[in-house]
């Protein structure tokens, strides 16, 4: 297969929710009254291009000629040959803009513009997905506004700057604890009245029906050419396949093509901040069911089901909930899932580094670092794709404060 003329285009999955946004018990759609038609006519008009060869081979055109894909698959030799494992990086961190979220932007923003809407609005964490969609904004002439936990537009303000010399205008969100999640709250809220002429741009598998399964659709491009990049490296299917978890759209887009393959095991990472007694964001592992953003899934509450703060060194994995599809392929035994701290991941951030010249997203780290977690003997000789979501330039001030003594 070709990947340079092939284009793609998302097939049913056995993984599908029903017609009202349903994995198993998770996802849905717990939004207010006033925002079902807005998401009713967004389902209908997804499902009208979703497997529509018109509409991927113009999303096809802005991935191959904008984004850069596909994205290479590299043959990580030198930590293949520390762990006793062959390790292939998918290499999403090489796209434009700097990791995976942009795939998802360019087919919802040629979606937006084929609606007829002449503005995006979309919540960020790391501002990674802020920077994503005011870019394509700015590709498409769409007017962009971005919603930004105001702890965030602090920790990241190189973003900040991108999205406003991108043209997008940036909301610093100031209520709760100022994260990713409280950006999402009024990005909502923000849609509620402005549903008409303005698409909302969720930036994972999270979110109210139809958007974990259209993000997932959409990332899916990940593991199809993953797929097809190991067959021709390597002639069979990879052990095992890891991603690092946020709201789970790196990991399902990886993971979707493999899911069905029983030979396959694919892990997802979620963070584990400062381990799993402290503070961390593990919602599948330490979480419970719960409705957050329009959704059923696991989170991270109180007794009272109150929403608990997140932490993680990455901000892109610093969200208290997952993407309902994750709640359900976890309790159907179906992906299985660990967790990485902050200091595991740091570790990891130098150690592909140094060793293979390639500097990783703090988020992507903690994939990376998994490599060093699991047993010698269980991997020995395994063949184990890693997705690469994203690149450590956004990182580079935080790294340089939290590793001046190491490179002093
Ligand atoms: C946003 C982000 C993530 C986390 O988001 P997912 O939806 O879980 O993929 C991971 N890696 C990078 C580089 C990111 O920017």
């Amino acid at each position: 297969m070709d990947l340079h003329k092939e284009i793609y285009i998302p097939k049913p999955s056995p993984f599908d929710p029903d017609d009202l946004g349903h994995f198993g018990k998770f996802g849905g759609r717990f939004v207010p009254e006033t925002l079902m038609p807005a998401l009713e006519q967004l389902r209908q008009d997804y499902e009208a291009v979703r497997f529509d060869a018109d509409f991927w081979a113009e999303v096809d055109y802005y991935y191959k000629h904008y984004v850069g894909r596909p994205s290479a698959l590299y043959y990580a030799a030198n930590i293949s040959k520390e762990i006793g494992a062959k390790v292939y990086l998918k290499r999403e961190d090489l796209n434009h803009t700097g990791a995976h979220k942009i795939n998802h932007c360019v087919a919802q923003a040629v979606l937006a513009k084929q609606l007829g809407k002449k503005k995006i609005i979309a919540e960020t964490g790391a501002g990674q997905h802020g920077v994503a969609t005011a870019t394509v904004a700015a590709l498409f002439g769409l007017e962009c506004e971005v919603f930004m936990g105001a702890k965030d537009v602090a920790r990241q303000e190189l973003n900040v700057f991108r999205m406003k010399l991108l043209g997008a205008k940036v909301h610093a969100v100031q209520s709760g604890s100022k994260t990713l999640k409280d950006a999402m709250n009024d990005a909502i809220r923000h849609w509620v009245t402005h549903a008409r002429d303005t698409y909302y741009l969720i930036g994972t598998v999270a979110g109210p029906h139809p958007y974990p399964m259209m993000v997932r659709d959409i990332q899916s491009i990940i593991g199809w050419e993953a797929k097809a990049q190991l067959q021709e490296a390597e002639g069979r299917l990879p052990d095992k396949v890891i991603a690092c978890i946020g709201g789970g759209s790196n990991a399902l887009g990886v993971f979707n093509h493999f899911l069905e393959e029983k030979s396959v095991e694919c892990i997802g990472i979620e963070a584990g901040g400062e381990g799993l007694e402290g503070r961390h964001g593990c919602s599948l592992e330490k979480g419970s069911p719960g409705v957050l953003h329009g959704q059923l899934s696991y989170l991270l509450q109180d007794d009272d089901g109150q929403i608990q703060e997140a932490h993680s060194i990455s901000a892109g994995l610093d969200y208290p909930g997952i993407g309902p599809e994750h709640a359900y392929l976890k309790d159907e035994g179906i992906a299985t899932y660990n967790h990485i701290t902050d200091d595991e991941a740091l570790d990891a951030f130098v150690w592909l580094s140094q060793k293979e010249g390639i500097i990783p997203a703090f988020e992507s780290s903690h994939a990376v670092a998994y490599l060093k977690k699991m047993k010698p003997e269980e991997i020995k000789d395994q063949l184990i794709l890693v997705n690469l979501s994203g690149r450590g330039d956004k990182d580079m001030m935080q790294a340089k404060d939290i590793l001046a003594e190491q490179f002093a």
